[in-house]
């Protein structure tokens, strides 16, 4: 089976394994593994924030942060299509009591910044909410940016839209939160460093098990204060763990690793894509990917995404659909040969 769902399906390399089996470990709750400890300085560095927190997934880590950057009743902005909107099972709302503001995304007309928006929409969302005056409006005091952008076909926010949105968002004082699920493969594509994309925002993680292809894990970084703060509700919400140096020598092992061959991940993407662009009957959603997510559809009038999601599988190749339409993720468990394979098994599926 050629397994294109999704980043998140990578199995642990044998080196990882090796390295996973080797951690040195402590009681991780009293802050005494060493491996968990380490992670946490290599992160914090990584993204040039003073302090870090380990959580086993990357939900906890938006579920902590908008806890600790908001109170009950005040407004947090995203973009419409963003994972804390869509994919967190309302956990904002259910935890932090917030009310959320969609922001529309986008795509505009241009497909590569899909899931992004731009300083001035920002603004005029920011006066339609405080139309009335307080304490009428509720306080927008959160805004979460997404990067890459899951839904928006793994999209890089262009560097000065994102210092520009956040930007503003200051000046309206609000705070920024990077949910940073597979910022390195922005990293990667961009050649921006991760302590540069994250010097716009207060706040930002990134998901070890997605590309990096670790088994669990997540870390969240910010200032010390910020990071004093989460403490206390990784606490409350069951994220302080024991023994967890067991899944952070996976993900010490994948920031050794398993960074620089996210190159591999968007050139396969990237040949996916112009393969399926190629193929009557299939068209792009967000024309070619920047990263490793490829979104297409099936043309109007022949069949649909899930019926050609079905015939794929049948054939050995697994993709998933997406409100319509299919997403195909390439990872460090798809070989450029199974590319080639996964377009020979969608021609045939086309029929
Ligand atoms: C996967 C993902 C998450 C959630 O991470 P988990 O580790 O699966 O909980 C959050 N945001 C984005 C953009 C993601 O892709």
């Amino acid at each position: 089976m050629i397994p294109l769902t999704s980043d998140t399906e990578t199995r642990p390399t044998e080196a990882m394994r090796a390295a996973i089996a080797a951690a040195k470990v402590g009681d991780e709750q009293r802050r005494e593994d060493p491996t968990v400890n380490l992670l946490l300085e290599r992160v914090a560095q990584l993204l040039g924030k003073e302090a870090a927190l380990f959580l086993p997934t990357g939900t906890m880590c938006n579920l902590i942060a908008v806890k600790t950057h908001t109170r009950a009743g005040d407004m947090m902005l995203a973009e419409r299509e963003a994972h804390v909107l869509r994919a967190e099972a309302g956990g904002a709302g259910l935890v932090s009591g917030v009310l959320t503001e969609p922001l529309l995304g986008g795509s505009h007309g241009d497909a590569r910044i899909a899931g992004t928006f731009t300083a001035t929409e920002l603004g005029d969302a920011l006066d339609r909410i405080t139309a009335m005056p307080a304490p009428y409006a509720p306080p927008p005091t959160l805004l979460c940016v997404e990067q890459t952008h899951n839904f928006g076909g793994g999209s890089i926010w262009p560097r000065e839209r994102l210092a520009a949105v956040c930007a503003r968002a200051r000046e309206r004082g609000m705070a920024v939160h990077m949910d940073g699920a597979r910022l390195l493969n922005a990293v990667v594509a961009s050649e921006v460093p991760a302590s540069d994309w994250c010097s716009h925002v207060d706040s930002a993680w990134i998901d070890f098990t997605k590309g990096l292809g670790a088994p669990i894990g997540a870390v969240l970084a910010g200032s010390r204060e910020f990071i004093n703060q989460a403490l206390r509700y990784k606490y409350a919400f069951g994220g302080a763990m024991r023994q967890a140096g067991i899944a952070a020598a996976g993900c010490l092992h994948a920031l050794d690793h398993h960074i620089a061959r996210l190159a591999d991940d968007h050139a396969n993407a990237t040949q996916l894509a112009a393969g399926i662009a190629a193929l009557p009957g299939l068209r792009l959603v967000y024309g070619m990917p920047q990263t490793n997510i490829v979104f297409f559809e099936p043309a109007p009038g022949t069949i649909s995404a899930a019926e050609m999601a079905r015939r794929c599988l049948e054939r050995g190749l697994r993709i998933g659909t997406i409100g319509g339409k299919i997403r195909a993720v390439t990872h460090l468990d798809v070989s450029r040969a199974q590319v080639d394979e996964a377009l020979g098994i969608m021609a045939d599926a086309l029929g």
